[in-house]
């Protein structure tokens, strides 16, 4: 359905992504009245990472949904292993805190139809598919609520609320109607996804691949391999000229035992993605607020930004219930959610932007017909994995964050007993 029932309710969110669903199921659990409108008619889209961290799995057990993502077809990694051309370092799980010793690897589509399917409980949730945010209700420099196109329909339609919030990504609609432009760093790199089928004897695991011929990320998702093969910035169409022949080369130069396979890959069987990492200076008007990447545009490097977008669902959903539930949302609260979740974006963004320039850019250096030196170990992973509790707290921080948000304080009732 492109449209919802109403012309009125008490939160808006544009995007269904990781960060607009579990801010719509959050809000619609404790009592409010709360639209999701996502631009696409489904959650079936291929290339937007798989990664649910043991911040998100704790989050799930404490809204009585750990059994029902338990049983989602998924890979579980007790374990990471990145290798480099002279040496590895590991990210080690197995002794977080609490009941997951592990991150979970799941098709993304799968994870927001469970997050859909448990708001949809909820008396005040509505989730409009194919419904389009493409304007601002806007007086006297107040957000009061969006126009939207139902795509099924091609109607345009008015729905007015205290709050709006944009959840609708990098790309973010409503941050370019708010006139908000984010800092962009240099990323230098870009990304190719394409599936490969697996075959007996393949490695069990997630495969990450750093090389000076290349960087590769290989997700197993049962009868196939989701690969990511690492590109210079801007060089998709240049990687695809030959037909898909140079993927095929590096990757089987990458994961060997995929030779056998790669033959049938074709440019059209890629899909090219761009990577970006950006910030808002400022992630809130009267009105509205920003979250997710549509505040904070992350990389894929290690897997955290469906993490830190549902971190920030968590913290917008706590700070503002109180508000919401009175009908009145304050700039002082909009900018207390900005505070609580700007430092943790930050510092991840600092660490990706540190991965960056330590070993991804050698990893996507051009051929220039020479044969590259070998891609070292960076430092200081070099010295730290000498350490044996490296591993320990380098999975640490990747799989609970900086900053993770719990159901505290108003969003206490939610705990399931
Ligand atoms: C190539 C790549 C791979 C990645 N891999 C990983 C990974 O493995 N693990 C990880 O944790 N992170 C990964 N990331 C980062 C991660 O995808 C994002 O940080 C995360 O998805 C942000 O969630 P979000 O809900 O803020 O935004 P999004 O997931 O982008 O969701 C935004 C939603 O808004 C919808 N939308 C957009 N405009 C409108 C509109 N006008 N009206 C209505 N709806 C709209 C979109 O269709 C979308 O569903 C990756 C990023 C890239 C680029």
């Amino acid at each position: 359905m492109g449209s919802i029932p109403r012309t009125s309710v008490s939160c808006v969110v544009a995007g269904g992504g990781p960060a607009g669903m579990v801010l719509g199921l959050l809000l619609a659990r404790s009592g409010v009245e709360v639209a999701v409108l996502e631009k696409y008619p489904d959650f079936l889209r291929d290339f937007r990472g798989d990664t649910v961290h043991a911040s998100t799995l704790g989050l799930l057990d404490e809204l009585g949904l750990g059994e029902r993502f338990a049983a989602l077809p998924q890979q579980r990694e007790r374990r990471l292993v990145m290798r480099f051309d002279d040496g590895a370092v590991s990210e080690d799980f197995t002794r977080l805190p609490g009941r997951h010793q592990h991150i979970a690897l799941v098709p993304q589509w799968d994870f927001l139809n469970l997050l859909a399917d448990a708001a949809s409980t909820a008396p005040g949730f509505h989730l409009a598919q194919n419904a389009e945010v493409d304007d601002l209700i806007t007086t006297a420099g107040q957000v009061r609520g969006v126009r939207y196109l139902d795509k099924d329909t091609g109607r345009a339609h008015r729905l007015e609320a205290p709050l709006v919030v944009a959840a609708d990504g990098r790309h973010s609609t409503v941050r370019r109607l708010l006139g908000l432009r984010p800092r962009a760093a240099a990323t230098p790199h870009d990304c190719l996804y394409v599936r490969i089928p697996r075959a007996e004897g393949d490695p069990e695991g997630t495969v990450l691949r750093f090389s000076a011929s290349g960087g590769l990320i290989m997700i197993n998702r049962g009868d196939y391999w989701q690969a990511a093969l690492l590109i210079g910035k801007g060089t998709a169409e240049a990687a695809l000229a030959d037909d898909g022949a140079w993927v095929r080369r590096t990757i089987a130069r990458l994961a060997p035992y995929t030779a056998d396979r790669t033959a049938g890959i074709a440019a059209c069987d890629i899909a090219a993605l761009q990577i970006r990492i950006d910030r808002l200076d400022r992630w809130w008007t009267p009105g509205a607020l920003l979250i997710g990447d549509a505040a904070h545009a992350m990389s894929p490097i290690a897997g955290v930004g469906i993490n830190l977008a549902v971190q920030d669902a968590v913290a917008a959903a706590r700070i503002l219930l109180p508000g919401l539930r009175r009908g009145h949302v304050s700039p002082k609260d909009l900018a207390r959610v900005q505070r609580r979740r700007r430092w943790p974006a930050a510092v991840t963004q600092f660490a990706q932007k540190r991965a960056q320039a330590g070993f991804v850019a050698a990893a996507v250096a051009e051929e220039d017909g020479t044969p590259p030196e070998p891609l070292r170990l960076p430092q200081p992973l070099r010295t730290l994995r000498h350490w044996s509790g490296f591993p320990h707290l380098f999975g640490r921080v990747v799989a609970l964050g900086l900053r993770p948000e719990r159901l505290t304080g108003p969003l206490e009732p939610l705990r399931h007993a």
